[in-house]
């Protein structure tokens, strides 16, 4: 019988996660302190994470226990499927089989819980009662309250206010796992007020928000702080999903030539095509492909050098792909695909030449979206829908032997609006001119 859905058992799952750290052809450059240039040390990252993750994100064990009551949670919906999509092959002639890895089974309805489950519990064991963080679009605050409900934990979430008027749905949902949630600026924290009284009406952005949430918890014995992407341990979290996928195409005897994800900071794609990169290096000819917007090309026209994580320039420097700290995209829809920088993990293997990154227009993105809805059901999240675009394109030029695997990193369900304006012909896109980019690379600070 044709299998379409392939479920690995749940005593199948892996129970530990790959760290690409030890593998890399060329070792990581190291975050620098902005004051004084000189490398990070793990006591600078105290006040906002807790020692377990700050060991994580410097660690260069090959792999990393999954810790049971992890793993307990991540059975809610872990394994998650791999699926043919053989009627999208059908619609758009493939030689090619395309399967995809099923994210957006999740409770939050992304692949954002597989980082926030442990995030949250590490927190827990080592006595924290309250995490803080930002969102934009509202998934890692979904995600993020999720696991806070999971280990009986507070969540705090500060939400650009222009979204959280916008999206109100996301508000519901996290206040419904029990989280709390501030339109920011907020009156919550100095940074919030500050901004409320030079601007009342102001409607907040990425760089205010994570500014709060790292003051929050700075400033509270019970709080710390968590981040849904680009950092280390996040993309070592991600990782369960490429462990998984190499196990799932064992069981019905198939080799994976192109891997693709969207790129927003990086976590998914990283997850999904990391586990897959020792063998590369070995000589598998396997294809890496991040797919990232026109509108926020990071990875396929960004500079690779030190840059500030975030606007307000709180972040250690990392070295990335970067658009510039200062640079504002366009407003997209897929808003998670909107960040000026890139996982330094994921860039640094970029940088080796190992990915092939390419870049589509939001329209194009959307119109895959709809003929996956059209063929194979399910809606899937704006982001999301570049890496469908992603396979596509690959299939394209690829044979019978050739076999795409891409990552579906998230449903749209909440999303509606956004197809509303591309049915109704509302989108516009947009490509950066180079002057642009030149422009918001000035800002970026001067490191050898
Ligand atoms: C957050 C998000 C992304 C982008 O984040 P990455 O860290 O690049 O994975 C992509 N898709 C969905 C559905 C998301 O929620």
């Amino acid at each position: 019988m044709f299998v379409k859905k392939i479920f690995l058992p749940q005593d199948q799952m892996p129970t530990q996660w790959y760290n690409p750290m030890p593998d890399l052809p060329t070792p990581m450059s190291p975050p620098l302190n902005p004051e004084t240039m000189e490398p990070l040390t793990p006591d600078m990252l105290s006040p906002i994470f807790p020692d377990s993750l700050i060991a994580q994100e410097m660690s260069t064990e090959r792999f990393i226990d999954i810790p049971q009551e992890v793993l307990d949670v991540y059975k809610i919906w872990r394994p998650s499927p791999l699926v043919r999509a053989d009627r999208l092959e059908k619609a758009i002639g493939a030689k090619c089989k395309i399967f995809y890895k099923d994210e957006s089974v999740s409770p939050a309805g992304s692949h954002k819980p597989n980082t926030s489950v442990p995030q949250a519990y590490y927190n827990k064991i080592e006595g924290v009662k309250r995490l803080a963080t930002e969102t934009g679009a509202g998934q890692w605050g979904t995600a993020l309250s999720f696991a806070c409900a999971q280990y009986d934990m507070e969540c705090v979430v500060y939400m650009v206010k222009v979204s959280y008027e916008q999206k109100p749905y996301r508000k519901m949902l996290i206040n419904t796992y029990g989280g709390t949630i501030h339109p920011s600026p907020s009156d919550q924290t100095r940074t919030g007020r500050e901004m409320l009284a030079k601007d009342p009406d102001c409607k907040g952005s990425l760089g205010l928000a994570i500014s709060e949430a790292v003051e929050d918890a700075a400033t509270r014995d019970d709080t710390k702080y968590a981040l849904g992407s680009v950092l280390n341990h996040v993309i070592i979290h991600q990782t369960i999903t490429g462990l998984e996928v190499q196990k799932q195409l064992e069981m019905v005897g198939e080799k994976a030539t192109h891997l693709v994800g969207c790129v927003g900071g990086g976590s998914n794609f990283g997850g999904l095509v990391l586990p897959f990169m020792p063998q590369k290096l070995e000589g598998d000819p396997v294809k890496f492909i991040p797919v990232e917007p026109k509108a926020c090309p990071t990875l396929t026209r960004g500079e690779y050098r030190y840059d500030f994580g975030d606007m307000a320039r709180l972040t250690p420097l990392v070295k990335m792909h970067t658009l510039g700290h200062d640079f504002m995209p366009a407003p997209i829809h897929a808003g998670g695909l909107r960040y000026h920088g890139d996982a330094p993990i994921v860039c640094n293997v970029v940088n080796e030449g190992l990915c092939d990154p390419v870049a589509y227009f939001q329209t194009d993105c959307f119109e895959a979206a709809k003929l996956f809805m059209r063929t194979e059901g399910f809606l899937p999240a704006p982001e999301t829908s570049h890496a469908i675009k992603g396979a596509i394109e690959a299939a394209k030029t690829a044979g019978p032997d050739d076999v795409i695997v891409f990552l579906y990193s998230g449903h749209g369900m909440l999303d509606l609006a956004s197809y509303d304006a591309f049915n109704q012909g509302l989108l516009t896109n947009f490509e950066l001119p180079q002057r642009d980019i030149e422009e918001a690379l000035k800002a970026c600070p001067d490191v050898k």
